[in-house]
């Protein structure tokens, strides 16, 4: 078994209640922060009557409001470009990025030089230490220039640390395949998603994935690698083991998987996380899902305090079998609570339909959902593609009453199927979009 290495053995590994000083203390000097440098926040704070000092304890960061990306979103509205909740100016930034826009208007968010080069690398280093990625990984990252965040900061941290980087950018997927063969890729990034339909491409084209020597991939920007069943299927055709990797353009890097593959790693540390119910905004034990809220320790140019992710998950707050104290999300993320929609009287997650899909080997792994409006009385639909070209008629009528059968007992709606010709339903390479409302 692979040793673990730590970023920062003592910050990782150190008890509760040591952990909840560190954490206190930084909270403390942010708090500061923004009340001096965010008009945002000191108005923020003022409507609450809170003064920083006024936070003794870590029982007292309840009575801290809660940030919503909306006020980001018309704080940027009223002051344009960049809002008024930073705490830097233009002429301080290096960097700028800004949200995908999947609910409503991008964000866009200034780094200046000591975020960018130290805040992002420290975050990174804790991710590399990880992952158990070394000086002598070469690493395939395929994504685009652009103002999405996607591996930008990953790719800066790991160059510090001394691994090879592949720009894998502005090429078609066959390219992109033949180029990690061929330059001797060790670790791959992507979306779950994307990372699927690479390998879908390769066993296309006759590339032996698992003979390679990809040995690692890291997978990001949507929930997927908690899915088991979609871990499965990645490890499986990559012949590599795979990383869940989480962070947010708004909030920073803030999570990664273990060797140990027990749960996603907060790097608590750098960030305080709590948990709470989506509606009551009440906090909620460990192994109860909920949302998770962050709070960014390190951050200079827009911290947040106590930002709602709108990532559903749950904690788990025992010791890792690394050694590492730091908490766990149980599974990752395992859904958004934009993504989450209810009809016909319950709570339907997509992440959920992805997971029934893995147990019908004659659908592929994509599909769409079609949710009516409430009230017309059409059934939800659901529309799968088979997984293979040579799949008989016979064989797909029978997966999709499967699909059926199963979505009822589990989910308790009765769905429509919809089998359409294979390979017809777009791939994503980003964030998938996976769910139509009707009108
Ligand atoms: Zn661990």
């Amino acid at each position: 078994m692979a040793d673990v290495v730590y970023y920062d053995r003592e910050l990782e590994c150190m008890s509760r209640p040591q952990l909840e000083t560190h954490q206190l203390g930084k909270l403390r000097d942010q708090l500061h922060r923004v009340y001096e440098k965010s008009p945002l926040y000191r108005r923020k704070l003022d409507g609450a009557g809170i003064k920083p000092d006024d936070i003794q304890s870590m029982e007292d960061m309840h009575r801290l409001p809660f940030t919503e990306k909306k006020e980001l979103q018309q704080s940027q509205l009223e002051n344009p470009p960049w809002g008024d909740f930073g705490c830097i100016t233009p002429e301080e930034a290096i960097r700028v990025f800004q949200t995908s826009g999947t609910t409503g208007e991008p964000v866009k968010i200034m780094l200046n030089r000591k975020d960018w080069f130290e805040n992002f690398y420290q975050q990174f280093m804790h991710y590399r230490c990880g992952y158990g990625l070394t000086e002598k990984d070469i690493l395939f990252v395929p994504f685009n220039y652009g103002l999405f965040i996607a591996w930008w900061g990953f790719q800066a941290a790991m160059e510090q640390a001394g691994l090879m980087i592949i720009p894998g950018g502005g090429q078609r997927t066959k390219d992109r395949l033949r180029s990690m063969i061929d330059w001797g890729a060790t670790v791959v990034c992507g979306t779950p998603s994307y990372l699927l339909a690479m390998a879908e491409t390769a066993a296309e084209m006759g590339i032996d994935l698992a003979g390679s020597p990809i040995r690692k991939l890291v997978a990001a920007g949507e929930p997927g690698a908690g899915i088991p069943a979609t871990r499965q299927a990645l490890e499986k055709s990559w012949g590599a083991e795979l990383f869940d990797d989480i962070g947010a353009t708004e909030c920073g890097n803030f999570g990664h998987e273990c060797i140990r593959h027990k749960g996603t790693h907060i790097v608590e540390g750098l960030f305080i996380a709590e948990i709470v119910d989506p509606v009551t905004l009440e906090p909620l034990p460990d192994g109860v899902l909920g949302e998770m809220v962050l709070t960014n320790l390190s951050s200079e140019s827009s911290p947040l305090i106590r930002y709602r992710m709108r990532d559903l998950v749950k904690f788990d707050r025992g010791v890792c079998e690394c050694g590492r104290t730091n908490l766990r999300l149980d599974g990752g993320v395992l859904g958004r609570t934009d993504d989450m929609f209810h009809f016909a009287g319950v709570n339907i997650y997509p992440s959920q339909i992805q997971e029934i899909l893995h147990c019908i080997d004659a659908l592929s792994l994509e599909y769409r959902l079609v949710v009516p409006r409430m009230g017309s009385g059409r059934h939800m639909k659901i529309v799968v593609e088979p997984a293979q070209a040579d799949t008989k008629a016979d064989q797909l009528e029978q997966a999709c009453e499967e699909l059926a059968e199963i979505v009822q007992t589990r989910i308790k709606v009765t769905p429509d199927i919809e089998a359409v010709e294979g390979g017809s339903l777009p791939r994503f390479e980003g964030k998938g979009k996976r769910v139509i409302r009707e009108d």
